[in-house]
This record gives C-alpha cells, sequence and structure tokens, in this order.
C-alpha cells in the first residue's frame, strides 16, 4: 500500500524459506502427531504435506508459464472491467480477496469464481498480521473464508497471501486450514500507479519463466492495471508463455 510497505513486502518474499529434507519430514510426521499437532495430512507414502506452510512463489508447472494474481479487491469498477479482459484472452488468474470488499460486493466474487479463476484469502481488514498469535490469525483467517462463502457457496478457497507479505506465523496458521501461503516473485508496483506503458514494461521485464505477478484490481484507481494486462497477455503469448495458476504444494 506504500512504498515503503512493498519494497518491505519484495524483500521478505524473495527470501524463501528453507524446506527440511524429506527424510527428515518423514521422521518428524509420527513426532507431530503423537504431539497432537498434527495440522498436515499424511500422504500413502506417509509423507508430510505442506506440514511448513511454505510460501510458494512460481506457478504449479514451471517452464514457460506465468500466473497473474490480482489482490485487494474486488473492486466495484475495476473487477468487472478486469473479468471482461480475462475473458476476451481466455486467462485464468487468482484473487486475493480484501474480506471487507467481499463484504460490500459479493456479487463480484460469485462473478470471479463463476468465470473460474482462483480464491485467495487477504484478510479481512488488510492488516499487518506480522505480530498477531496463531490464534488471532485464525479468527481473521476463518472471517473472510465465511464471507467468501456466503458470497460464492462452494467456491474453493486455494490461497492465502498476507497483506505486504507480512508473513509472520500465518503461513503455519493458512496451511493448517487447507490454504496454500501465496508469495510472489514478479511485483509491478502498481500501487500507485505510473502509466499503462510503464506497467507494460515492468510485466514485459518482470516476468521469467514460472512467476507468480503481482498486481491490484482494487485498493485504488486500477485502470492502468486493467489496460496492461489487456496489453500484456497477446505479447506474453506471442513469447511461447502460456497462463497457469500458482503451485499448490
Ligand atoms: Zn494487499
Amino acid at each position: 500500500m506504500t512504498t515503503s510497505a512493498t519494497a518491505k513486502a519484495t524483500a521478505r518474499t524473495a527470501v524463501s524459506r528453507p524446506r527440511r529434507p524429506r527424510r527428515l519430514r518423514r521422521l518428524a510426521a509420527p513426532l507431530l502427531l503423537a504431539a497432537g499437532l498434527c495440522m498436515s495430512s499424511l500422504t500413502a507414502a506417509g509423507t508430510v504435506q505442506a506440514a511448513d506452510g511454505t510460501v510458494v512463489t512460481s506457478t504449479q508447472s514451471g517452464g514457460r508459464t506465468v500466473s497473474f494474481t490480482f489482490d485487494d479487491g474486488p473492486h466495484p469498477t475495476h473487477t468487472p472491467r478486469l473479468l471482461e479482459v480475462l475473458r476476451k484472452h481466455n486467462v485464468k488468474a487468482t484473487f486475493c480477496l480484501w474480506g471487507d470488499h467481499v463484504r460490500q460486493y459479493p456479487y463480484l466474487v460469485s462473478r470471479i469464481a463463476a468465470d473460474g479463476h482462483r480464491l485467495c484469502n487477504h484478510s479481512m481488514a488488510h492488516q499487518d498480521m506480522g505480530g498477531w498469535s496463531q490464534q488471532q490469525i485464525r479468527q481473521n483467517l476463518e472471517q473472510v473464508n465465511n464471507v467468501i462463502r456466503q458470497a460464492a457457496p462452494g467456491a474453493q478457497i486455494i490461497y492465502f497471501r498476507a497483506p505486504y507479505g507480512s508473513w509472520g506465523q500465518s503461513p503455519q496458521v493458512a496451511a493448517s486450514m487447507g490454504m496454500q501461503p501465496l508469495g510472489w516473485r514478479t511485483d509491478i508496483g502498481d500501487w500507485q500507479p505510473p502509466g499503462t506503458n510503464e506497467l507494460v514494461r515492468r510485466i514485459m521485464q518482470g516476468v521469467t519463466p514460472g512467476a507468480v505477478v503481482l498486481m491490484h484490481d482494487g485498493g485504488g484507481d486500477r485502470s492502468q492495471t486493467v489496460s496492461a494486462v489487456d496489453q500484456t497477455i497477446p505479447q506474453l503469448k506471442a513469447q511461447g508463455y502460456t497462463f497457469d495458476q500458482p503451485a499448490v504444494r
């Protein structure tokens, strides 16, 4: 939302959390179960899934794919325009929803879901959860999921993204609730609109194979973002990119 916040968010997200070696994770599973800390599910092979709440920053398929993600909506003007653009180009994206905005514009959430885009929990009031307890985080995330489910019954909420990239203990809580913590690799800095041409330049220069791209459809005037998306989708396709969703571990 602010220069420093965005810079901080980018810096924090650029560093991915180290993953425990597979063997250690397998050894840890019985201990977690015994301690009653079973926040994860076990596969047939007995390995732990999403136990550590790793923040993903890349697409599901990797290679020459890209994921567009849109934060802070829904917005009564910009979200419908963006949906129109995405439909025109036959691209599916991910929407990180601000709970208070979901409550204001529930019909837009049902349109997002009906168009086949993925939903992401982005907190109730765009709070910095960096210092919150797990219980505080869980209450907030549950509240958001409830308003999303009221707006779009049956819709799956696949991801959680922490406002400002200030993760704190939220990745573990989100994972325990069945949501994949979702970061990003490319931030185009559209929080303060620099002009459509500049946004087009930033997207085309910033996208790398497998990148999750952070953009905004809410929280301000996002008309430049919508225009930039309209222009860059054909350019990226011409470069051999296909559109994918962020990874789910
Ligand atoms: Zn946000």
